[in-house]
This record gives C-alpha cells, structure tokens and sequence, in this order.
C-alpha cells in the first residue's frame, strides 16, 4: 500500500532532527493580529485553486510543495518542504489517499494546524477506467492474470484520488478552501469571499464551454485512452467513455504487464477509439508503443494531458483553468470538433 515508506522515514528522521528545537516555537506563536498566515499546500491543483481564493489578500503566504511534473502519489519532501510545513498555520491536501507520503510529513514537521481536506463533500469514485471493456476483452484471461491489475487499482484504499479533474468538483474545492481560510483568518474573510466567487463564475463558465462542445460529439464516438488511470471523474461529468490506460491504476508509478497492453490495444481496435494520450508528468514510451500497436495517433510532449500536474510557469497548462481548457480541446480535436470561441473570462 505505502511502497515508499522504506526511503521517507530515513528522509524524515534527518529532518527532524534539524527542524527540532524550532518549529514547537514556531507552531505555539499567536498569529500577528490576523495579518500573518502561512499556507502550504501540496499539490499543483490545490495550490492554484487556493492560490485564487487568496487573490491580493494581505499578510498570507502560500507555500506549494508539489511542483510541476513531480508524481503526487510518490513525492519526497525535502527539508525546506518541512520547515514550511511545521511553520504553517493550514495545509490544503487533496486527500482520497493520494498525497500517501503525508503523514510521515506531517509527524517529522511537528505541524500542529488547521488542514483542508479537498474531499470534503466529494463523491469517491472506486471504479477505475476501462473495467467494463477490460472485463468483455478479457473473459479468456485467468484469475492469476487478473490478480495484479486489481490489487493496482485498488491501491488507494479510499478510491480514486483525482477528485479535481471533474470541474464540478473543483468549484466544490474551492468552497471549502474558502471556508477553511476564512475561519483561519477572519480579518480577510471579505477578501476571499470575493475572490472565489469571481473564480467560481470562471469555473462555470469552464465547465459549461467543455460540455457545449463536448455535446457536439455523439455518445458513442466520445472515446478516451489515457497513460493512466487517472480521468475517471472528467469521462463520468462528460459521459465519455474512458476505454482505459496504459497503466490501469490509479498510481503513475505502476507498470503495465504484457497482458495489459494487448487487452488495450484490442480494447482499442474493438471501440475504434483513435488516439492515446499521453501525460505531461508520465513517459510517453508505453503508450506510443500501444499507439503504434493498434494503429492509432498518440498525444505526447506540447500535447500530452496535464492532469496529475499543472504544467511549469509559462506552459500551456500551468493553471487549473489553462490545464482543462488544453486537455479538452486536445480530446475534442482528437474526435475531429474544431472547438468554439472561448468566452472573455476564460481567455
Ligand atoms: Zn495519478
């Protein structure tokens, strides 16, 4: 379940040796008269979402762990990750499991504050991409065959952690992010209000543009194949169908067995699905191989998907709103729509 907690702790216990003697000083501080909150945040997504309901607040200072490209599921967090981490007076997570190197974090920091559970009020998904088609391609296949894939999918205990790809989500997120800083730091509570009522407005109209034009397409022709397991929620709000991935599980760090890969690229010749797409933060080699296979286009490098990382400063994905306005006009070309205008507030 915690591959990692072999190298964390031996990372940790190093750290906090450092971090001992300063950050119980730190924690106990009476925050300056409402004017000084310290914010971390670990992922790109909830860092720019938090990021938005901060706006110009006065006297707040975000701190993201995450950066571009690095996997949520295995991140290491260094010593200056720490040292903010036992400083600060909220952390924002994601939560459903993903962030699995974060209680060690957590204990070797000696944080004491207040954390914002991003799945607050999320539905929980427990079904990975393609299980339906993987099962009809599959009925040949024995149980041992099976065996890896499913102990994969399941190994975040919570269910699938990627809460964020479904924009409906995020304005929920964004909601008890708001909430969370608001109780935190009531002088600035105006301030946020505001803000994520503005962001809010930009997320409605986000997600109405992606379903306007994802309605174009017939049902039937809304076919996705990602790198892994990872858009289940963005293919249930828009009813595409998620054929599968090129790593079935919820972790980016898992690895296809041949199996795996021929029941994706029959899976893949059987729907006449016509692309695979690759992630930004993932090699694209398995999937160009399983593009190559079944005779169809792949999506990698400018135009790979940003879904478990927003993309570096400058990129074409490197905001929450940037990052799905790409990944769905990218699949949107992929099923041959010229997408429409997008409207202001979006630009
Ligand atoms: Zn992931």
């Amino acid at each position: 379940m915690h591959k990692r907690s072999f190298i964390v702790p031996a990372l940790l216990a190093s750290a906090a040796l450092a971090l001992s003697g300063c950050s119980a000083g730190t924690i106990a501080s009476a925050d300056g008269a409402a004017t000084d909150l310290k914010i971390v945040a670990t992922t790109t997504q909830v860092a720019d979402l938090t990021r938005n309901v901060i706006g110009t607040a006065s006297g707040v200072d975000l701190t993201q762990l995450i950066q571009p490209n690095q996997s949520a599921h295995s991140y290491d967090p260094s010593a200056a990750d720490l040292t903010a981490l036992g400083a600060a007076d909220v952390l924002v997570i994601n939560g459903v499991g993903l962030e699995e190197w974060l209680d060690d974090a957590i204990a070797a920091s000696g944080f004491d504050g207040v954390t914002i559970d991003a799945d607050t009020g999320i539905t929980i998904s427990e079904v990975g991409a393609g299980e339906d088609h993987a099962a009809d391609e599959t009925d040949a296949r024995t149980d041992e065959a099976d065996a890896p894939a499913t102990a994969d999918a399941h190994a975040h205990d919570g269910g699938d952690p990627h809460i964020w790809t479904d924009v409906h989500n995020a304005e929920t997120i964004v909601q008890t992010i708001t909430d969370g800083l608001v109780t935190a730091d009531q002088g600035n509570a105006s301030v946020f209000e505001a803000n994520a009522s503005a962001y809010t407005a930009r997320l409605t109209d986000l997600d109405e543009w992606i379903r306007t034009n994802v309605d174009t397409v017939p049902e039937s022709e809304r076919l996705l194949v990602s790198n892994h397991d990872a858009l289940g929620y963005f293919t249930a709000a828009y009813h595409i169908d998620y054929v599968g991935s090129v790593i079935p599980s919820f972790d980016d760090n898992a690895e296809p067995s041949a199996a795996e890969i021929d029941a994706l690229v029959a899976a893949i010749k059987a729907t006449g699905v016509t692309a695979v797409f690759s992630e930004a933060s993932l090699s694209p080699k398995t999937a160009e191989t399983i593009a190559t296979e079944a005779g169809v286009t792949v999506y990698s490098g400018d135009d790979a998907l940003y879904v478990d990382s927003l993309g570096p400063t400058g990129s074409a994905g490197d905001t929450y709103i940037k990052a799905q306005l790409h990944n769905a006009t990218l699949m949107l070309e992929s099923w041959g729509v010229t997408p429409s205008a997008l409207p202001a507030d979006l630009q």
